[in-house]
């Protein structure tokens, strides 16, 4: 069976039904069902550690591309999984039967947690929020993925900031074993206590962020990149350099420019400009060679050119 097999557009008519208890790890069976806005890569990361935990999942985007991609990507992530021996095959199949797609944002109404992670910009994700709102159970949880968006902000044009946090996977989500749980001003301790069971059911580990731009991950990660940009932009390194240098000089798996690719050239140049606004300092001004490439459309690898070019066989740097 492959993702793509199962994974047809559906109603709220046709939401899954809820799944039983013995198929859940943990006890808490408040948060049974997950509605997913956005399914690029954040996206189709959470969808997929979601249903392999035992939620039921209900994608949507504007994009039924994006949706399409989606199913095909976690189809392949998950075989990879029991190629390696770890998901066998019944618990794929399952998994798989548990992601269902829309392209009407009101279906996810039905569901207890909605986690938005659509793409890193406040205007797109307020409109979200702000049409999925009256659609919303009242005790549903409302979440974003958002890498560096004040929650407190995002919460206030809802009508339940107190059931609003920050829920912010890594990349790979299926492969990164930390989130960064942000609460807003108004959050409630009951919300922050279900989302920490969440975590643990996924068999991953919480770390807590105060809403501050970029939380901790992001506050520290991005500014290294947006340097090893500056590094590159003043000749002080080739693209080649600057991520050998940094691998075998820090022993980083990744270097800075390959990583950069990795999340999302877009990604990247978002953060820098929420720090850059949000704490009002000059340390954080984006590189203007991040702009130039952004403005390129050159957004890394889902674009499949950014710092390097993904076209052929192997990448090759494009500076
Ligand atoms: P992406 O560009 O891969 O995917 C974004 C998706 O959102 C696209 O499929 C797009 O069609 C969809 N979208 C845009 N507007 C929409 C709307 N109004 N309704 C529904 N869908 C919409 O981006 P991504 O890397 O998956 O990032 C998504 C979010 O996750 C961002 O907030 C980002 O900051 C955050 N995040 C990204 C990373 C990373 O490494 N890329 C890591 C952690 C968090």
């Amino acid at each position: 069976m492959t993702g793509r097999d199962i994974n047809l557009p559906c109603t709220s008519a046709a939401l899954p039904h809820k799944v039983r208890g013995n198929e859940r790890k943990g006890q808490d069976m408040s948060i049974q069902s997950v509605g997913i806005v956005g399914a690029g890569q954040m996206g189709n990361g959470i969808a997929h550690v979601f249903a392999a935990a035992g939620y039921d999942v209900l994608m949507t985007d504007i994009s039924a591309g994006s949706l399409e991609k989606a199913q095909e990507i976690i189809g392949a992530n998950m075989a990879r999984q029991v190629s390696r021996g770890k998901l066998s095959e019944e618990d794929r199949d399952a998994a798989l039967a548990r992601i269902k797609t829309t392209l009407a944002l009101r279906d996810l109404g039905q569901t207890d947690l909605v986690i938005e992670a659509a793409t890193e910009r406040e205007t797109v994700k307020q409109a979200i929020f702000e049409d999925l709102v009256p659609h919303l159970k009242p005790d549903t949880i409302l979440t974003s993925n958002t890498s560096s968006i004040s929650i407190t902000r995002l919460a206030s044009r809802t009508d339940r900031p107190e059931k609003f946090m920050g829920f912010h996977f890594m990349n790979p989500v299926p492969v990164m074993q930390l989130v960064e749980l942000i609460r807003g001003i108004a959050t409630d301790d009951a919300t922050y206590q279900s989302l920490r069971e969440v975590v643990e059911k996924l068999g991953k580990t919480a770390a807590s962020a105060e809403d501050f731009p970029a939380f901790i991950v992001n506050r520290i990660l991005m500014p290294m990149i947006n340097e090893a940009v500056y590094t590159l932009y003043e000749g002080v390194g080739s693209v080649s350099s600057i991520d050998s240098a940094m691998k075998l000089g820090t022993n980083h798996p990744m270097g800075p420019l390959e990583l950069a690719d990795f999340i999302g050239l877009d990604t990247c140049l978002a953060i820098m400009n929420v720090l850059h606004d949000g704490l009002a300092d000059t340390k954080y001004r984006p590189c203007p060679l991040l702009t130039k490439y952004v403005e390129a459309g050159w957004l890394g690898r889902k674009t499949e050119r950014g710092f390097y070019d993904y076209r052929g066989d192997v990448p090759v740097p494009t500076r």
